[in-house]
């Protein structure tokens, strides 16, 4: 049983299909099954319910985000490890949020859009090449690129599991969790 858990916001940002659901479920499972207390603010699922009927113009996706944010900070303060997925284009709200959390990290999920597009895991880069969807990130609207990332996983370049061990790094670094969650290697010059 973990003791005391302390709350932070885990942010992750990046293009569509960078890889920020996947990171997050794998987060998911693996600091669940230690016990620490989680929860998971999805954007595709917070359009669904929190954020219904939100367009994608840049005035209702920064409302959008600091409901988010909003609800994230609340889960922070009262101890939980909250995961966030959502593209989050623009800077300064992010940086906001920041500010306003404080336990907060980001982390930026960068593949080329090219990667993206190829995986098109949702077949929506086919949609908004053809026109069928307007103002999509990387295509016809702005992708702000973080200029400070806490962590930032390369997701073209490495697995799943070396990019969410690079943000488990960062939370056993910053005393968010106990070490145990991270691979042990033998300090052989101990011995
Ligand atoms: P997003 O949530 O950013 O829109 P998804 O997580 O839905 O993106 O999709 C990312 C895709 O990229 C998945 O098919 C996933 O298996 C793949 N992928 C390949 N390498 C990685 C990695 N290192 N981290 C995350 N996803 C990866």
């Amino acid at each position: 049983m973990v003791e005391k858990q302390r709350g932070v916001t885990i942010w992750l940002t990046g293009l569509s299909g960078a890889g920020k659901t996947t990171i997050c479920q794998f987060l998911d499972t693996k600091l669940r099954s230690h016990e620490y207390q989680i929860e998971v603010l999805d954007g595709d699922v917070v359009r669904q319910n929190l954020s219904k009927g939100l367009t994608f113009s840049k005035e209702d996706r920064n409302e959008n985000i600091r409901r988010i944010g909003f609800v994230a900070h609340l889960l922070t303060r009262n101890n939980i490890i909250v995961l966030v997925s959502v593209i989050s284009p623009y800077r300064v709200i992010r940086e906001e949020l920041k500010a306003q959390i404080g336990d907060f990290i980001e982390v930026y999920v960068n593949a080329p859009l090219e990667v993206c597009e190829q995986r098109d895991v949702k077949g929506l880069y086919k949609k908004a090449r053809v026109g069928e969807i307007t103002n999509f990130t990387g295509i016809d609207n702005l992708y702000e690129i973080p200029l400070n990332p806490d962590v930032e996983c390369k997701t073209d370049q490495e697995s799943i599991a070396e990019s969410a061990n690079k943000i488990l790094n960062k939370l056993e670094e910053l005393g968010y969790i106990n070490p145990l969650l991270l691979p042990q290697f033998h300090n052989y010059s101990r011995i």
